[in-house]
């Protein structure tokens, strides 16, 4: 892809990770290769071995089979240096909630290796860089869900890491606290920090990610820039509503004749959509068509492909909430 081959330069490169527990296959041959400095957003459904190989990768769970390497350190020869090099952050943040902000912060800095000035120093940094200082004082028990985030960030990045594990930062946060942790993610790897992600959310990594890794029992089925997989699952979708659902019949096959693939139909939406290619030819005959034949339409639009048909088409299955927590008219294009 874009970014190049495999080099020493690699933030994350893992070859071939088997994780089984039992007879389940957590990992079943994961590849990965992630460049320095950028976003990089590792999806998959439920259960496809996402925190499984973020829990490897940062040492935790022992590799079994296979090799990795994480900031130019060995997994399997030096975990300790790895661990040395890298942060994680889950969904909880494991702050102290009747603590301040700055007093976590240079806490979890004096518990690590920092003395007693430089932890204070780095609080104060930290605290500025994630817009924490109004309320560094305050017990973190009366943060926002933001916040608090902003706050785990900050108490992962006091050792500089190279490279940041960041297991769905944005879980169960509202939209402005999520614009929030996204600018503190940005603000990192503008920084030189490498961040896997891994979110639940498709348009985080639309946003956020310079690359995606899908995840799938256990392996990587697909990867790219989010553009280049939207592009994979095909061209705009062409939805139209009849106003009859007695209708959707004769629609669907005025439109299988401009479509690349077999429509689809939505019956409680009394809607057929398909992939079209030709998007502007698609649209005048499938409308001339629907006209000719008497068939009456609500409504008529193109549609760009989300990373949630990428997921849907590749895994067959939807990416759950992601669907509900998009916005549906960013992608909609209604032209008629
Ligand atoms: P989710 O999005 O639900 O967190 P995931 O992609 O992170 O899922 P994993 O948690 O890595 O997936 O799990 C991958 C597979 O391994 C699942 O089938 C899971 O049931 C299994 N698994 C994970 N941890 C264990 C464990 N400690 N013991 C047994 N099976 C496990």
């Amino acid at each position: 892809m874009a970014l190049g081959g495999p080099g020493p330069d690699d933030a994350i490169l893992a070859r071939g990770l088997v994780k089984t527990y039992g007879r389940e296959r957590a990992l079943d041959g994961f590849d990965l290769r992630v460049p320095r400095g950028v976003v990089w957003g590792l999806l998959g459904p439920n259960g496809a071995g996402k925190t499984t190989a973020v829990r490897t990768l940062a040492t935790l769970l022992a590799l079994q089979e296979g090799e990795a390497r994480v900031a130019g350190v060995d997994v399997r020869a030096d975990p300790q240096g790895v661990r040395r090099r890298i942060g994680l952050s889950g969904q909880t943040a494991a702050v102290d909630e009747i603590l301040g902000g700055r007093q976590n912060l240079v806490l979890f800095g004096r518990l690590g290796r920092l003395g007693r000035r430089d932890a204070a120093a780095r609080a104060d940094e930290l605290l500025e860089r994630f817009g924490l200082v109004e309320a560094a004082g305050k017990p973190v028990k009366k943060y926002s869900g933001g916040m608090r985030r902003r706050l785990d960030l900050a108490v992962t990045l006091l050792f500089r890491p190279e490279v940041l594990f960041l297991d769905e930062p944005t879980t169960g946060l509202d939209p402005r606290n999520r614009g929030e942790v996204w600018a503190a993610i940005r603000q990192l790897v503008a920084d030189g920090t490498t961040v896997l992600l891994t979110t639940q959310y498709l348009d985080e990594a639309d946003q956020l990610a310079a690359g995606i890794s899908v995840m799938d029992h256990g392996r990587v089925i697909a990867e790219g820039r989010p553009d280049e997989l939207k592009r994979r699952v095909g061209g705009d979708r062409l939805e139209v509503t009849v106003v009859d659902p007695a209708d959707l019949d004769r629609a669907r096959a005025a439109i299988a004749r401009w479509a690349d693939e077999a429509p689809q139909v939505d019956v409680d939406l009394k809607q057929v959509s398909a992939p079209v290619s030709d998007r502007v030819g698609a649209v005048s005959a499938v409308l001339a068509e629907l006209g000719d034949s008497g068939i009456r339409i609500d409504d008529l639009a193109l549609r760009r492909p989300t990373l949630d048909d990428v997921f849907l088409t590749l895994t067959g299955h939807s990416a759950d909430t992601a669907a509900a927590e998009s916005d549906p008219t960013d992608a909609r294009e209604v032209v008629a």
